[in-house]
């Protein structure tokens, strides 16, 4: 565990607005410390320049420890990292980007979960099935973030998902892993994934991976 991890925060930020997945002052990345409190990116910065003064330090349960700066808000978006930290206490950092090719596989959900091609970038999630059968859940956007916070938990503490992964439709999605180098690699991993999931849907005219 890093116990200052806001470095390695604006790195990845950095490399994630280079690749188009957080433009505007998209997404927000979070992480946690040793007293389970999280930095994560503040409200309307632009990911690609952030600074040390760009987050704010909240607990799980959402009271403002440090704000990194007199005019720093806490993104309503924080209510779904305060939702992943509930859920799962071995989270360490979580990671919430726009990225195009999440917005478009969103709408190939069956109901509310995603199936997943059966690829060898699969293991990296962990999952060490021959042709696995893995679903990402599928939640539904509202204006209201708070309420998107609220369906996550409802939802995943009665079903945990197969991987560290949700979309929201339209909406991005969310990862978190047991370490920043863990959730960075299931990023990537679930990037990759539906890159491929878009060119297939090109290519192949639809789910032909079964
Ligand atoms: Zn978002």
């Amino acid at each position: 565990m890093t116990i200052n991890p806001r470095l390695s925060l604006i790195d990845a930020s950095s490399q994630f607005y280079q690749l188009g997945w957080m433009v505007g002052t998209a997404g927000n990345l979070s992480a946690r410390l040793p007293d389970g409190s999280f930095w994560i990116t503040a409200s309307g910065k632009s990911k690609g320049k952030l600074r040390e003064s760009d987050f704010v330090r909240l607990t799980v349960a959402g009271e403002i420890l440090d704000s990194g700066h007199p005019d720093n808000r806490p993104s309503a978006e924080t209510s779904i990292h305060m939702a992943i930290y509930g859920l799962f206490p071995g989270a360490q950092a979580c990671y919430h980007v726009h990225s195009i090719e999440a917005n478009l596989v969103s709408n190939l959900a069956e109901g509310d979960s995603l199936p997943l091609p059966p690829l060898e970038m699969i293991k990296g999630f962990g999952v060490w099935e021959e042709n696995p059968s893995v679903s990402i859940p599928v939640f539904k956007n509202y204006i209201n973030v708070p309420q998107i916070g609220e369906d996550i938990r409802q939802r995943l503490s009665v079903t945990p998902p197969d991987v560290p992964a949700l979309l929201i439709v339209n909406h991005g999605v969310t990862v978190w892993g047991d370490s920043i180098e863990a959730t960075q690699r299931h990023l990537e991993l679930a990037e990759y994934i539906f890159r491929y999931m878009v060119t297939a849907e090109k290519i192949l005219g639809g789910r032909k991976w079964r």
